[in-house]
């Protein structure tokens, strides 16, 4: 007998010239190769007559060779085998391209089950190269439900039906992790059953039990994880905080916090001094006040002898939450200090030895703060600004830089709680739900391609106002993606066309990130008229004078994006409006859009985008921090997540620790699945 650990060289027929194709796909052990499903199945287990075959359509047939096969050699390279066979209802002309052994094989006289497609002209049917058995011989590529794997230059299904099968044969199946009340519960196949009937199904509603069954344990296994980490992280200690007092930040504040403010503050006032690890999420819609929460979490930190680092995704976000940050902090008497990449060396040096000397309180940064030079005297909380931009490696990396880290994450983008479980990991929420007061609604509005003369005036008059506008262009230049409007060029016409007597500014991802400051920062004093720009404006810059913002090419941008983007405009006391621009007709795409129009409700906005794309695009291509699944996906099989979610908390909380052969047999699964890395790291 074989282990499942072993390396798929232990089989007969797989050389190393073999073990790496299949590593190619992942596959490295007979548990990988047991655990490599197919992805869809060839249901031949239905026999019709000759005459019901149709074309382009495989099927299986029972037929008797009538004549004995002739092969041709037609040129160098090409041999054609011919042969006729017959049932009851039809005759069939066979064609074998380069195939003379196998077809060679067919006897005159003798019957075997065939599968293949006809390919109709008007003189008869003719079926090229299917393939064919004996009618003892055990059902391998007929009459069964033929499984369709995932594969890789070098390897064909045949065969990795064969290696699979011969892995299954020497080794036992992965063992069954599901208790049994659950499976009962849930309906869920056993292990056994579902390894047999994803690889051999009988039927293909068993294919699609024992698929629900992987997709469900796979589920399991991570929230299972999730609340094993969740325990774990409950029995580490870490020094309780013991001044909480806050309203020195208070006074220091140039406004009054929010209800919603004040109830994050508390949450995590209540996390600090627990003496276990703060694990949080704050999640607040665009404008409702995330920095002040988190400057009061690292004022806590200060008070109490910690420092605090916060990481931003973007140096224009980092030199903004520092520019705003660093006065209220220099009032309070503590000290703070900006690190990102693109500053020098020397000024670099300079940050990370007071860092490591203990000299800064609060230090703001990109990801220059995980760099092995940054070291800190005494790291206690972490706080990660994002759009869901950071893995769970980056936030734990900055975590231990510090012995007794808090973590504190906010995010703009208001997620159902079983996906932020997915994103983030085990953490807290806590919901801003109410925006400062004297926050204007952005009137949004949807136009085409007809209304251009119409947008250039209405951008002249908020210039001729005093106010500024932004105009947001999918790429940055012309031809990058097709179709797009491209910053770039459309900077260059507003500036030398439409708008000769303004003053246009353009500012893009592809610049060094002191020429972005420098431009971001002129707009904000008021030095520019327009600001063409690519989504790089989306996080946080604050330009309250800015009340005009114009998307081109909106749909080419998900809906939460887009309410992001806008969340830029209505920050001072002017109306502010919002146009999206679009070529695109689809009924669909304008509807998505509309959305848009009709509210400014983050939270509602994002139900939507989940609703019409579904949770995998809605992540779009920042998975960083999702797990890999590998036949689960969050698109499709929220319903199944949501389920195992449920009886995992349940079932570790009452036997996780027990010493069963299930619980040793999860908590193995669980140390895998953890070991590549997966948000509950955190
Ligand atoms: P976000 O949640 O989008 O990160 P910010 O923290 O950037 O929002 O806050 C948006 C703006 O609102 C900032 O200019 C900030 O100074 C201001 N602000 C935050 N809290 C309040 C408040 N309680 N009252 C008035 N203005 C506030
Ligand atoms: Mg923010």
């Amino acid at each position: 007998m074989a282990q499942l650990s072993d390396p798929i060289t232990v089989l007969p027929g797989v050389g190393e010239k073999r073990a790496k194709l299949y590593a190619q796909l992942g596959i490295y052990t007979l548990r990988d190769l047991i655990c490599h499903f197919p992805r869809g199945y060839e249901d031949r287990t239905r026999i019709v007559p000759i005459s019901a075959l149709i074309p382009d359509q495989p099927a299986c047939f029972r037929a008797t060779v009538m004549t004995p096969p002739r092969t041709s050699h037609i040129r160098k390279g090409l041999d054609i085998t011919k042969v006729q066979v017959a049932d009851s209802s039809a005759r069939l002309n066979l064609t074998f391209f380069n195939q003379k052994f196998t077809a060679g094989q067919l006897v005159y006289g003798k019957e075997y089950i065939f599968y293949g497609a006809v390919t109709g002209d008007f003189i008869g049917y003719n079926m090229p190269s299917p393939v064919f058995e004996s009618l003892d011989s055990p059902p391998v590529v007929t009459r069964r439900i033929l499984p369709i794997y995932p594969l890789t230059a070098g390897l064909n299904n045949a065969g990795m039906i064969r290696t699979i099968s011969l892995a299954r044969e020497l080794c036992p199946d992965p063992p069954e992790i599901l208790p049994e009340d659950l499976r009962r519960e849930y309906r869920i196949l056993p292990a056994a059953r579902a390894y047999q009937a994803i690889h051999a199904p009988a039927s293909m509603e068993e294919a699609a039990m024992a698929k629900r069954r992987l997709i469900f344990e796979e589920f399991f296994v991570f929230s299972a994880g999730l609340a094993l980490a969740r325990a774990t992280r409950e029995t580490r200690q870490v020094a309780p905080y013991e001044k909480v007092e806050l309203s020195a930040f208070r006074a220091a504040l140039p406004f009054r916090l929010t209800g919603a403010q004040e109830r994050a503050i508390r949450d995590l006032t209540r996390d600090l001094t627990r003496g276990i690890p703060m694990n949080r999420l704050i999640q607040g819609d665009v404008g409702s006040g995330k920095t002040m929460v988190a400057a009061a979490a690292a004022y806590l930190a200060a008070v109490n002898g910690r420092q605090a680092a916060l990481m931003a995704p973007t140096e224009i976000l980092a030199e903004q939450h520092f520019s705003s940050l660093r006065p209220l902090f220099d009032r309070l008497g503590l000290r703070t200090a900006l690190l990102t990449g693109s500053m020098t060396p020397k000024e670099k040096r300079g940050v990370r030895e007071a860092l490591a000397a203990g000299e800064t309180d609060l230090v703001i940064g990109t990801h220059a703060l995980l760099s092995e030079a940054t070291a800190f005297q005494n790291l206690g909380l972490v706080i990660t600004d994002e759009q869901h931009r950071f893995g769970v490696a980056q936030r734990s990396a900055l975590s231990e830089k510090g012995r007794e880290v808090h973590l504190l994450v906010m995010s703009a983008t208001p997620i159902p709680r079983t996906l932020a479980l997915l994103m983030y990991g085990d953490l807290e929420v806590s919901v801003l739900d109410e925006l400062p007061p004297g926050r204007q609604q952005v009137d949004t509005f949807l136009v085409g391609e007809s209304m251009r003369a119409r947008i250039n005036a209405f951008i002249r008059k908020q210039v001729q106002e005093g106010h500024q506008c932004f105009v947001v262009c999918p790429a940055v230049e012309e031809n990058q993606e097709l179709g797009m409007k491209a910053a770039t060029a459309w900077a260059q016409t507003l500036g030398q066309t439409v708008f000769p007597d303004l003053r246009i500014a353009l500012l893009h991802g592809q610049l060094k990130g002191a020429e972005k400051e420098r431009i971001m920062a002129s707009f904000a004093r008021g030095e520019a008229d327009v600001l063409v720009a690519t989504t790089v404006i989306e996080v946080g810059v604050d330009v309250p004078n800015a009340t005009l913002m114009v998307i081109e090419d909106a749909d080419r941008f998900g809906l939460s994006q887009l309410h992001q983007l806008r969340g830029r405009v209505g920050r001072g006391g002017a109306k502010s409006y919002c146009i999206l621009t679009t070529h695109n007709r689809a009924p669909e795409t304008l509807a998505r859009l509309k959305a848009l129009c009709a509210t400014n409700d983050g939270f509602r906005i994002a139900e939507e985008d989940l609703k019409l794309r579904g949770p995998g695009d809605f992540f779009g291509s920042r998975q960083s921090g999702m797990p890999a699944f590998r036949v689960a996906s969050v698109s499709t099989d929220l319903e199944t997540l949501q389920q195992a979610q449920q009886a995992a908390a349940g079932w570790i909380d009452a036997h996780g620790q027990e010493d069963t052969p299930e619980a040793a047999a999860l908590r193995e699964r669980i140390g895998e699945l953890f070991a590549h890395g997966s948000p509950a790291m955190n």
